[in-house]
């Protein structure tokens, strides 16, 4: 017998979904390009890397204890973060990094004809998620770079069951403030699920930034998401979490994936969490980062938009594409936005002050 057509075992809005398609290993990028060093501005790391007894951790990690499972529910690191937060262990659910806990939460409330609500330029994984789950995402354009609080609202129909504000944005650096964030949560009356995606909270300065975990207790129906990939500076391991109101994490721990965060990943979360002085050491090479950069784009008269966060967005008179691999010949890699929809625009991240200097150097090359 012939194999069935694949497309026959498809689900429509599964063979509609164009797959991701990361980006080479550096290696391969290097010799691609012809460039002997590589400095990766593309994906938000922090250049500090892990804080230092996530890396003794790392370090002394026992080979034969790679046989045995983990925690299946990360219990030693709940139990740090419920200290850290004043909640109980159960009120976080930890995942493979936060993306996965972005698929528990979809997989929780929503079913095929269901929407969510979020912005058209923000971390795309919420829309990919819901897209190839055959979940609508309805996607409320920008309004000054930022999320559109009353442009969400009017969107909610019958089918919505969770809106996603990613807080401070990716890619955009802008954030809403504490009241503004409170009148929407009063406006979604708790008749929704609304996630507040905190990836990048450690790194906000400003001081009407909302915390979210402190809303938990007044809003039963608000998720949050961390992760330990930027601050924390343990992207390559994996781990992040959400966390909520008992209710809410209790009817998602349905459809969270046990034993998906590996031992090293949980071990080296726990050591980092309570390490304020790296969050500290990180916000002040940010901070400087971030104004010198301003100041040579402003130079260079370039238009471009930073926020909070350890990144910033810069337009150009030129294709982001074309501008990706004119960079990725000096040994510079940042990310390319058409895919985040800004076309000719690229997103930089703020690292270390010579890298920062190499850039805006091999920047004012690539304008002239
Ligand atoms: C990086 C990022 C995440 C996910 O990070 P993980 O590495 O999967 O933990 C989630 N949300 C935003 C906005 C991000 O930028």
């Amino acid at each position: 017998m012939n194999p069935v057509p694949l497309d026959r075992l498809l689900p429509d809005y599964v063979r509609r979904f164009e797959p991701y398609i990361p980006s080479k290993p550096d290696a391969e990028l290097m010799r691609l390009y012809g460039c002997a060093t590589l400095h990766r501005l593309n994906n938000n790391e922090n250049a500090l890397g892990p804080p230092p007894a996530a890396q003794d951790i790392i370090r002394q990690f026992p080979p034969p204890r790679a046989a045995l499972y983990p925690s299946g529910d990360a219990y030693g690191l709940r139990q740090k973060l419920a200290a850290r937060f004043g909640k109980h262990p159960d009120q976080f659910l930890v995942g493979n990094g936060a993306n996965e806990v972005i698929s528990f939460a979809i997989k929780a409330f929503c079913e095929p004809g269901d929407n969510i609500v979020t912005a058209d330029k923000t971390f795309a994984v919420y829309e990919w998620v819901a897209t190839f789950s055959g979940i609508d995402a309805r996607l409320i354009p920008l309004r000054d770079y930022a999320f559109d609080d009353q442009a969400m609202l009017a969107a909610i129909d019958d089918r919505t069951k969770i809106l996603f504000v990613c807080n401070p944005n990716n890619p955009t650096g802008t954030y809403w403030e504490r009241e503004r964030l409170l009148r929407f949560l009063d406006r979604v009356a708790g008749q929704r699920i609304v996630v507040v995606d905190e990836a990048y909270c450690e790194f906000v300065e400003a001081e009407d930034f909302p915390d979210g975990m402190n809303l938990i207790d007044a809003y039963p129906n608000l998720v949050i998401f961390r992760t330990f990939s930027k601050m924390y500076g343990l992207a390559g391991l994996r781990i992040g979490y959400l966390a909520g109101h008992l209710d809410v994490v209790n009817a998602i721990r349905r459809t969270c994936i046990v034993y998906s965060v590996n031992t090293l990943a949980q071990l080296a979360a726990e050591a980092a969490v309570n390490d304020d002085a790296h969050i500290e050491r990180t916000r002040h090479l940010v901070r400087e980062s971030k104004a010198f950069l301003r100041e040579e784009l402003q130079r260079m008269g370039l238009p471009f938009v930073a926020g909070e966060g350890n990144y910033l967005m810069i337009q150009l008179a030129m294709s982001d594409t074309l501008a990706y691999r004119k960079l990725m010949a000096q040994g510079l890699m940042i990310r390319a936005m058409t895919g985040f929809r800004f076309p000719n625009w690229i997103r930089v991240s703020l690292t270390r002050l010579d890298v920062m200097e190499a850039f805006a150097a091999a920047l004012r090359t690539l304008v002239r």
